[in-house]
């Protein structure tokens, strides 16, 4: 099964990628919906919440512990928020597993 984060978890595709350890990556959202808007996908393909199990359902806890420090290293822990499409009827476009870290309404805006 392959999908557009497949080919960004392997580097295959270009993403503005923020950071990756060993089980996560982290890129900038392509259409953000916020003034930060990053996503929080597992390597491994999992389709959706849906596809989680007893053995794998611990990424999910990597998944915002990551994002929580993703709010430190970017000065949003006064608000952020952490949301998983899951399903069709819930929006979900991409089916690889992925959390949306949204925040930095509370930033003046960057004048150019
Ligand atoms: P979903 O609706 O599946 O929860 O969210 C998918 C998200 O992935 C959307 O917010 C969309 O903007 C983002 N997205 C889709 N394709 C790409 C891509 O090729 N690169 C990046 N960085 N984000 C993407």
């Amino acid at each position: 099964m392959t999908c557009i984060f497949w080919h960004i978890v392997a580097h295959e595709l270009p993403a503005e990628i923020l950071c990756e350890d060993n089980d996560l990556v982290i890129f900038k959202d392509i259409n953000p919906a916020a003034p930060i808007h990053f996503l929080i996908v597992p390597k491994k393909h999992i389709d959706s919440i849906n596809g989680l199990d007893e053995k794998n359902a611990g990424i999910v806890s990597k998944m915002v512990l990551a994002a929580k420090r993703m709010a430190e290293q970017h000065g949003v822990q006064s608000g952020y928020r952490l949301m998983i499409n899951t399903g069709r009827e819930a929006g979900q476009v991409v089916y690889h597993l992925h959390m949306h870290f949204m925040g930095g309404w509370g930033r003046k805006p960057v004048i150019r």
